[in-house]
């Protein structure tokens, strides 16, 4: 190995060489040193640098190097700023001349006789401690720069992911809301023609939990990448609304290329799609509005035909999934009467329109009434709008809160009232939506209801869905934990219905498992929903729970649900809901009636 590849090989070891910091001044002051006695005798042995054109540069950096490092370390208060970018230029000029130098001595050492063995011996060795000097103060500047650059580079990375959240979804890198609205409201303000479409993935939650979270996150991501490409191919975009929702802006109102768009988009995301080892296909639903359809004359407001796409969702969902509807003129009429609702829902609360009725529960081995639920009813301009109508836009709007709240004290009051007149013992369940179980001041709200009425605690039950979502696990737990020690009650509603799942069960143990209707209406023509409904039952006192069924319209339904081991039910077989005035004359009529009945037999 020839002196100058040693040099190389050195040169590069000391580059990699780590851990030289700002503490070595006193390693940098001697390498400096050393740095300018070579450079002195450098200047010596070739006083004229034209004769040896390539050492002059060599030696004009070295001497900056030195001339910098000495100020820098002499100076108490010099600019650290400036001396880094100086360092580094200085460094960066050396480093190219010396590289120019090796090459020539490279190729003049093959030239060399043997008399020029010394001197050659003498400029490699000046060389050694040059480079290794040159690549300590580098290092030194490296290191100080380097370290510099992380800062501004963190600083910036944390700038950077802050612009990045507040536009764009971190998951599928799509816009955000945010960043929707911004850029509707650019396609609007301009009266483009826009369609929007919103788009939600079929059966995403049980894609959740048979796969897991991580499958369900690549399902988005996949099902983003699906939306995005042909977007932009028609000058639009996609983004990503909130879970398992997207939207498309599309700047057309052509219903042909939008229908195009949306078969490709359906197509698409039910073909199999391969994540880790499983094998998915998902599908999605899409609802369309065009700005035409809403207004040719005037600009469109954006949460109109948002609303107007949402709505439209709905009815695909509706149709079976996988397909996509466009906003139309029934459509329109229906979102007109859910905006009137919406706006006028805050003072059925206030003004009393919001009826209680009760509907009777019985024990099936006597018939025995035990109780009633308490169902409202909105009294609307001369007609009962049933709640199917209303629950789901109180939800949405915040208003259910209210609503629960005013049916808790009503039903707590009247049911404690009939008690105490009648001395009957008769229990009540109330309807609580999920919407509740955000935050601890439902127990509250029970609480104020048990307080005013004199209601005993344990006649009172508050019936939960599934559609709790159990996200906040710890609060669900306090929640629940609050009740129990206020003595009231838990049922867990609509048992069957879609969700059910054996860890939703556990986790709220409940006193009581209400088993839906579409499960009872089933008995008859399916062995397997008699099965399921077997088991459940089973299941349900495996785990120290009462059951009851609701929907039961038939003494055929009532006998098959109490051979399978139901103890109490619900339906209008027993007495549909009415008005809570005449629920209690109905009950004691149907008393009167089951005891005739009994003594006749
Ligand atoms: P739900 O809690 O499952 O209530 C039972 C529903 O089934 C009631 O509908 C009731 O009228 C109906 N039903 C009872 N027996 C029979 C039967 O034998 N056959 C058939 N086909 N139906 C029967 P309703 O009163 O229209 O209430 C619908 C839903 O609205 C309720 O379903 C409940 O989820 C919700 N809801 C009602 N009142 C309230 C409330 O005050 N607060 C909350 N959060 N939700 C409520
Ligand atoms: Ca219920
Ligand atoms: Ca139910």
């Amino acid at each position: 190995m020839s002196e100058i590849q040693r040099l190389n090989f050195l040169l590069f070891d000391a580059r990699n060489y780590e851990g030289i910091t700002l503490e070595h001044r006193e390693d940098v002051q001697a390498a400096v040193d050393i740095l300018f006695v070579r450079a002195d005798h450098l200047k010596s042995v070739y006083p004229d640098p034209d004769v040896f054109k390539p050492s002059r540069g060599v030696i004009e950096s070295l001497d900056e190097i030195v001339g910098l490092t000495d100020a820098y370390l002499t100076e108490t208060d010099a600019d650290y700023g400036a001396f880094l970018t100086q360092l580094i230029d200085a460094s960066d000029r050396s480093r190219r001349s010396l590289h120019t130098y090796l090459t020539t001595l490279s190729r003049e050492s093959e030239e060399i006789t043997a008399r020029q063995t010394d001197a050659l011996l003498s400029k490699t060795r000046f060389l050694w401690v040059a480079v290794a000097a040159l690549s300590l103060v580098g290092l030194v500047a490296i290191s100080l720069l380097r370290r510099e650059i992380v800062a501004r580079r963190a600083r910036e990375i944390a700038e950077e992911n802050e612009r990045f959240l507040a536009f764009f979804d971190p998951l599928t890198k799509l816009p955000n809301r945010v960043q929707l609205q911004n850029k509707l409201a650019q396609y609007l303000e301009g009266r483009t023609k826009t369609a929007v479409a919103i788009v939600d993935v079929d059966n995403f939650k049980s894609v959740n939990d048979t796969y897991g979270h991580a499958v369900g996150d690549d399902v988005l991501r996949y099902i983003a990448e699906i939306l995005e490409l042909p977007a932009k191919t028609l000058n639009g975009f996609a983004a990503r609304l909130s879970g398992d929702e997207f939207a498309v802006v599309l700047p057309t109102d052509d219903f042909a290329k939008l229908s195009e768009y949306c078969r490709a988009v359906i197509s698409r995301a039910a073909r199999p799609h391969k994540v880790g080892n499983d094998t998915i296909t998902t599908g999605v639903s899409i609802g369309l509005a065009t700005t035409s359809q809403i207004s040719t004359s005037r600009q469109v407001e954006m949460s109109w035909i948002l609303r107007a796409a949402d709505f439209s969702l709905y009815r695909a969902k509706a149709e079976g999934r996988s397909c996509y509807t466009f906003y139309d003129n029934d459509l329109a009429a229906q979102l007109e009467e859910r905006n009137a609702m919406l706006e006028d829902l805050p003072s059925a609360i206030t003004n009393g329109d919001l009826k209680l009725f009760l509907q009777p529960k019985v024990s099936l081995p006597d018939r025995a009434i035990t109780g009633f639920e308490a169902l409202v009813r909105w009294q609307r301009n001369g007609q009962l709008v049933s709640p199917v109508q209303f629950i789901t836009l109180a939800e949405e709007s915040g208003l259910i809160i209210d609503i629960d709240k005013h049916m808790l004290s009503e039903a707590a009051k009247t049911l404690a009232d009939w008690n105490k007149l009648h001395g009957t013992n008769f229990g009540v369940s109330v309807n609580l939506s999920g919407t509740h179980f955000a935050n601890m001041q439902v127990v509250e709200l029970v609480r104020a209801a048990i307080e005013k009425s004199g209601i005993t605690p344990s006649l009172l039950t508050l019936e939960i869905t599934e559609s709790v979502q159990l996200n906040d696990w710890a609060l669900v737990q306090n929640i629940l934990c609050a009740f129990r020690d206020l003595g009231v009650k838990i049922s867990i509603d609509d048992f069957g219905a879609g969700y059910s799942s054996l860890a939703y069960l556990r986790a709220i143990a409940a006193d009581e498992l209400k088993i839906d209707r579409s499960l009872v209406s089933e008995i008859h023509e399916s062995e397997e929903a008699a099965f399921v409904l077997d088991s459940v039952v089973d299941l349900a006192k495996n785990l120290n729970m009462d059951v009851i069924v609701e929907g039961i319209e038939n003494e055929d339904q009532a006998r098959r649900v109490f051979d399978l081991g139901v103890s109490k039910a619900q339906g209008y077989l027993f007495g549909a809901p009415v008005m809570a005035k005449d629920a209690l004359r109905n009950a004691t009529a149907y008393q009167t009636e089951k005891r005739t009945a009994v003594a006749l037999r």
